[in-house]
């Protein structure tokens, strides 16, 4: 008889974005010619940049040829994409990071799932709240996480992320072993500085744990005190595994391209205390479960880091930025309170007066026919914040911020 992994049964339904297609349905049915303009949207809308569709033509028809023919990739991806990667987002950066320490991937999200794999069942796991489901489910998944009550999981560490404590997440009391950081932050769009950051690096240290970094969204920081890598960080080598990804830097979320650094210093260590390189493990990992993301995908990869290419990636992040800044100031200029936006696609906005998130989305809905995602889906921090994206044309944009200024009754 096969036995299913009872794990997979504990996961709540995917309510929050199944909720929301509902609450749009009914709303649609009910008021048919209600134009409404979607602000919820995490995918990005805007085409991948010419100059990468012009190196996915071109190792097209390198497949054409037996002398240019490839088959199977390397399983950590090919060198043409490893070298640009670590001379331009690491090099570039003062940072000193090898070759075989970097892993391409298929994306941010199978690898930010992936990685627990590689640790034990009783670690224990810290996460910011609100923040982006996946971390959460795959250790569901793998039975981490304990029984879910009252929308907390029982062994999960929970660091609220606040307008309170500025979305600066404290030090847990507990010992935790991993500790999943998000920045820029989905879905908050805050950030930490440096001095921030070297906390949780600090922290890792003392206490051997390992910092899982999500900066999927690194192209999108516009300040300067804002770390683009936590290798910024003094030590971080040693206890930080960073994520990256072409999705939103350059228009690949249908596209698929995402790597993973994993330094040769970090360690985890067994039951008995031996120390393990990580890099090692994953590297076997990968090689018996994923064979590479395909020649053509990172030839159109590599071509991000061109010349034209950077330039067609900056004026693509800037047209995102402009709407997060009509948004940000829109909703600013009728009092209401916004964090996000400035580093990130995201408007973390403050229902007014506190409205319950749900309660906000249904009068948005009704009120502007304008929907977004009630915070409290991504966490129980965020109950009471409201999630806008920065990914629709600036003409819908500017169009809902009229709307929240003349029609939204506040
Ligand atoms: N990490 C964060 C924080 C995200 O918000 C997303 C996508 O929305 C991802 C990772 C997924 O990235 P990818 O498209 O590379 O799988």
């Amino acid at each position: 008889m096969a036995i299913v992994n009872e794990n997979h049964l504990k996961l709540p339904g995917n309510y929050l974005f199944a909720e929301i297609g509902k609450r749009v349905a009914v709303f649609k049915e009910q008021n048919p010619s209600a134009e409404i303009i979607r602000l919820g949207i995490g995918d990005v809308t805007r085409p991948l940049p010419m100059a990468c569709i012009d190196a996915m033509h071109k190792a097209v028809d390198d497949m054409s040829r037996i002398e240019t023919f490839k088959g199977y990739p390397e399983y950590e991806g090919y060198d043409f994409l490893i070298n640009k990667i670590v001379e331009n987002d690491y090099q570039k950066r003062g940072i000193s990071i090898g070759y075989d320490e970097v892993f391409v991937s298929d994306g941010a999200k199978s690898d930010t799932a992936n990685i627990q794999e590689l640790f034990g069942l009783n670690s224990r796991i810290a996460v910011t709240d609100p923040v982006y489901p996946v971390y959460v489910d795959s250790n569901v998944m793998a039975g981490r996480t304990g029984e879910y009550i009252d929308g907390k999981w029982t062994n999960v560490t929970y660091l609220p992320c606040t307008a309170e404590n500025g979305f600066v997440p404290e030090l847990p009391k507990e010992k935790v072993d991993l500790i999943y950081l998000c920045l820029p932050n989905n879905p908050t769009g805050t950030t930490l500085t440096k001095e921030q950051l070297k906390v949780w690096v600090d922290y890792a240290a003392k206490n051997k744990s390992i910092i899982l970094f999500d900066s999927a969204y690194e192209a999108f920081i516009s300040e300067k005190d804002v770390p683009h890598s936590i290798y910024e960080i003094e030590g971080a080598k040693e206890v930080a595994i960073e994520f990256r990804s072409f999705s939103k830097t350059a228009g690949f979320t249908g596209t698929r391209c995402a790597y993973m650094v994993i330094p040769k210093e970090l360690k985890a260590y067994t039951t008995d205390g031996s120390e393990i390189g990580l890099n090692r493990l994953w590297y076997r990992r990968q090689a018996t479960k994923f064979n590479g993301v395909s020649y053509i995908v990172q030839r159109g990869a590599e071509a991000v880091y061109s010349e034209e290419g950077q330039k067609q990636v900056k004026e693509t992040i800037s047209y995102y930025l402009t709407n997060a800044s009509i948004i940000k100031n829109g909703l600013e200029s009728i009092g209401i309170k916004v964090f996000g936006g400035v580093n990130a696609p995201y408007i973390w906005m403050q229902t007014p007066n506190k409205m319950d998130s749900w309660a906000f989305f249904d009068k948005l809905l009704n009120e502007a026919n304008i929907v977004g995602t009630p915070g409290v889906g991504f966490g129980p921090s965020g109950q009471g914040y409201f999630r806008l994206t920065a990914f629709g044309s600036k003409e819908n944009t500017q169009a809902a911020v009229e709307r929240f200024k003349t029609r939204l009754k506040v």
